[in-house]
């Protein structure tokens, strides 16, 4: 066989050890996992009660997600040809790189940044990625917009950014999008648009109808807590959806997956809890950093990357054998930083009680 050249420049997706595995091998009993972003306080009680209802299981899903479609127009205010839904987020960022990247185009996305947008264009054989470093954690749109010339078909923004939690202000990102050409399509990855509260950020469906190559891209794996049942959705105009659709897969949302996401909407309650916990979750962790003067960026998502000034492995393996998963920056591209999710109270106390710890142990080292 000969495989696409690029696939043999490529690793799998390495996933983290499961908590089985963790307390096996470290002998623990209990283990948190703040790693991969995921809710701590679960998803809305009300999904429970659509999950004892489901049914209908030999069938195919409903491949036009029309429920679902429906609800979440109403919740946003677009119109049901505005949407298109993927298996997760994941997905349409694969769409819209195997319908737009080629050897003919190229593409430009901030670094580091989230790791699928370059995966993606990697395999479809873009013809270059314009990989253009964050300032200070934050998209550095000038450098971007030089970036972008007649060939680019895609400029991949993130905001809040993973893995560095800054965001783009509103009037960055409008004077940005009145710049880039019409025959670029912007994606505003917006997974962790819920946690937002900064002052200057903007419903950026709004934007949609100013600016027609933009689309923006959420999802239920975050502040809804269904990461599980992998349900994504981007907001663009009908032209854009429509281009896009043939690149879908025919059933690629399931049904539960459509039921929860479509009843999780309903709870926005739970939506404001968990905003407004997080942010008391990161005040305990912005102290801590302010207490040992360690770096960070002030965060709009539900994690926090902390430079540790030492390497991230040696961090993360430190918490992994107390029974904290968090995620290394070596493989985010700061090397001496971890990433962590915040949290319950209890579970980020239990943390930073580890992280002071760690902080002692390495001082009475040197
Ligand atoms: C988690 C995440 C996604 C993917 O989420 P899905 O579970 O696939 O919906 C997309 N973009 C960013 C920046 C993320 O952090």
């Amino acid at each position: 066989m000969r495989w696409k050249e690029q696939l043999l420049t490529l690793t799998p997706y390495q996933p983290g050890k499961t908590i089985g595995e963790v307390k096996r091998q470290y002998g623990l009993k209990e283990i948190t996992k703040l790693a991969s972003n995921e809710n701590p306080f679960g998803c809305s009680k009300k999904v429970k009660e659509v999950l004892m209802n489901a049914g209908d299981f030999e069938k195919y899903p409903d491949g036009y997600a029309t429920d679902i479609r429906s609800d979440l127009a109403e919740f946003l205010h677009v119109n049901p040809n505005q949407l298109i839904f993927g298996c997760g987020s994941d997905e349409i960022i694969s769409m819209i790189s195997r319908a737009l990247l080629d050897p003919k185009y190229n593409t430009v996305m901030a670094s580091p940044t989230f790791s699928q947008y370059k995966h993606n264009a990697i395999i479809d054989g873009a013809g270059e990625i314009r990989e253009i470093p964050l300032i200070n954690g934050e998209h550095d749109l000038d450098k971007m917009l030089d970036a972008i010339d007649d060939r680019t078909n895609v400029v991949w923004l993130c905001s809040p950014n993973n893995p560095t939690g800054t965001y783009i202000p509103e009037e960055r990102l409008i004077s940005f999008l009145n710049k880039v050409p019409k025959t670029t399509l912007v994606v505003l990855d917006e997974a962790y648009y819920e946690y937002v509260v900064a002052d200057d950020y903007y419903n950026s469906i709004d934007l949609i109808d100013v600016f027609e190559n933009l689309i923006v891209l959420r999802t239920f794996s975050k502040i809804y807590g269904l990461a599980s049942f992998r349900v994504g959705y981007g907001v663009s105009n009908p032209e854009v959806i429509l281009s896009l659709e043939p690149a879908r897969g025919p059933f690629n949302t399931n049904t539960l997956g459509q039921m929860v996401a479509a009843q999780a909407i309903k709870d926005q309650d739970f939506v404001e809890f968990c905003r407004k916990t997080n942010r008391e979750g990161l005040q305990q962790f912005y102290d801590f950093c302010e207490e040992n003067g360690l770096k960070y960026y002030p965060s709009q998502a539900n994690f926090i990357l902390i430079d540790f000034n030492r390497q991230g492995n040696e961090v993360f393996q430190y918490l992994l054998e107390r029974g904290y998963i968090v995620r290394s920056g070596n493989a985010l591209g700061f090397p001496t930083a971890v990433r962590i999710t915040v949290g319950s109270k209890e579970q980020n106390d239990g943390l930073l009680n580890m992280l002071k710890e760690y902080l002692s142990h390495i001082k009475a080292l040197s």
